[in-house]
């Protein structure tokens, strides 16, 4: 039969064509047949239950007396705008006042075992406080997720974390693979800077970190921090987590947040460029942490009427950041695309055709013949494709005709491969456009196809023409690995 293969976010579809690409050689590794469906979270067991009944209260109408049956839906969370500010901004400080509760339970019994005494536990525990910013970093200790790059520059975040007025905290938890010896040392590292005099009572690190402790923190935090190397992180979750609780998120461009930052919901560090060293990429992602954190996220969340009442822009964020990733991130919706983008299709085609055997026996011939006589078909333009030069909004019209010795054109697609050719010399926007027979020449088994081809920008084009095979049985061409590019 057939399958159909998925990356785990829209970057990671990317990145694992490129990855998998050798596996079609025939095939532009941008386009092995890889899909892609986004993971999501399990909302409502993530949701903090105070935070549930807030939802219950606000996100229900008359036509949908329990949102949680239309939890992927756009419209059930655009209801989000109806809580009055304080009383989202009550409900998220409940949470905040647990967690606190946790880190100091959990940090005096952690330095209680490392020999610190009771005196010096109270001191470290003893200031923090629900009125005080908390940002928040809880995952695996896997080297790529990069749990130290905010001590990148240590004078930076020192004085970051030492601004009397606005009172910036960092809890930190996670686990290391036990065969991991350099995920095991960024917690120790992490242990040793939150001891630092300049540090103590700043920096909380977490032990035993579970998915109960999870709760706490995806809810409890002010700011869930993520800061990857792009693009290793294929979805990662606990972003998600956090936002339908109302804690916004601060993260690299990277796995879901690639796809589900929109500039209004929260905050992104970096850039989507690519570096030519590890030390050049954590420079410039640590700088941009350090630049968000002094230009936007500390001066909007101190910005508040009074310590108990929150900041009217900090709310606007919130919102949108529980509007915009509520439904789309959650695995409602994401067995919606599954059903749509993968399961249907296949049970559809195997009801409609391979459950025949003697349609699926017809297929394999086919794919056979296919495949013997595929070298053999013929691409010819009068004139060879060349570069091109034309004005932004004009569009061309193309030609090519196309031999089939021992095929049938039904068998065929035919393409216009087109991309803008950069100053050296790759190509990009590349556009696939299909295009239509115009004549037929029976008695040579030639056929010529026409398309127009609309370029969006001005510059340098190129352009050629290929053949793809097509079958009602073929779910993903490219599967088959066959491309006839024209080679005159
Ligand atoms: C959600 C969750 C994860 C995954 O976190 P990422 O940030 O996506 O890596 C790992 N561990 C626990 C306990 C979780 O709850």
């Amino acid at each position: 039969m057939q399958e159909r293969k998925t990356g785990v976010s829209k970057l990671h579809g990317e990145v694992s064509r490129e990855l998998f690409g050798e596996v079609w050689p025939n095939i532009a590794a941008n386009e092995s047949p890889i899909t892609y469906v986004t993971n999501g979270i399990h909302t409502c067991s993530w949701l903090a239950s105070n935070l549930k009944e807030l939802y219950n209260k606000y996100l229900t109408s008359p036509t949908n007396p329990y949102w949680q049956d239309k939890i992927y839906l756009d419209e059930t969370w655009k209801r989000i705008k109806n809580i009055p500010n304080k009383e989202l901004w009550d409900a998220h400080l409940d949470r905040k006042d647990k967690l606190i509760e946790l880190i100091k339970e959990n940090t005096t019994n952690r330095l209680r075992r490392a020999g610190v005494s009771y005196e010096e536990i109270r001191e470290i525990v003893g200031s923090l406080s629900s009125k005080d910013l908390i940002i928040g970093f809880a995952r695996r200790f896997a080297t790529y997720k990069r749990a130290t790059l905010i001590f990148n520059d240590l004078e930076r975040i020192t004085q970051i974390l030492n601004d009397k007025e606005h009172p910036v905290r960092l809890v930190f938890a996670g686990k290391a693979h036990p065969a991991d010896k350099e995920g095991q040392d960024l917690i120790k590292y992490i242990h040793e800077i939150s001891m630092k005099p300049q540090f103590r009572g700043k920096i909380f690190l977490l032990e035993n970190y579970n998915i109960a402790m999870s709760r706490y923190l995806v809810s409890g935090v002010d700011v869930w921090l993520n800061n990857p190397r792009r693009p290793m992180e294929a979805s990662g979750t606990s972003g998600q987590k956090a936002s339908v609780n109302g804690v916004i998120n601060f993260s690299v461009l990277d796995g879901w947040w690639a796809e589900g930052y929109d500039e209004y919901n929260g905050w992104s560090i970096g850039t989507n460029d690519e570096y030519s060293s590890y030390n050049e990429q954590d420079i410039a992602d640590s700088d941009s942490i350090y630049k968000t954190l002094e230009n936007k996220i500390i001066p909007i969340f101190f910005n508040r009427p009074s310590e108990k009442e929150p900041s009217e822009e900090w709310m606007e964020i919130m919102k949108q950041s529980i509007i915009t990733t509520g439904g789309k991130y959650s695995t409602a919706r994401m067995l919606v695309d599954y059903t749509e983008k993968l399961y249907m299709p296949l049970i559809n085609l195997y009801n409609n055709n391979f459950s025949e055997l003697e349609k699926a026996i017809g297929y394999s011939s086919w794919k056979k013949h296919l495949i013997t006589n595929w070298d053999n078909i013929l691409i010819e333009q009068e004139k060879n494709p060349e570069n091109i030069k034309i004005d932004a909004g004009q569009s061309i019209d193309v030609k090519c005709k196309v031999t089939l010795p021992n095929l049938r054109k039904r068998d065929i697609r035919v393409e216009v491969y087109c991309g803008r050719i950069s100053d050296d010399g790759r190509v990009e926007e590349v556009k696939v456009v299909p295009m239509e027979l115009e004549k037929e020449e029976q008695e040579y088994n030639r056929y010529t196809y026409k398309a127009k081809v609309a370029l969006s920008s001005g510059g340098n084009y190129g352009y050629t023409f290929r053949v793809m095979p097509t079958h009602e049985m073929l779910l993903d061409s490219e599967n088959l690995n066959l491309v006839k590019w024209i080679t005159n």
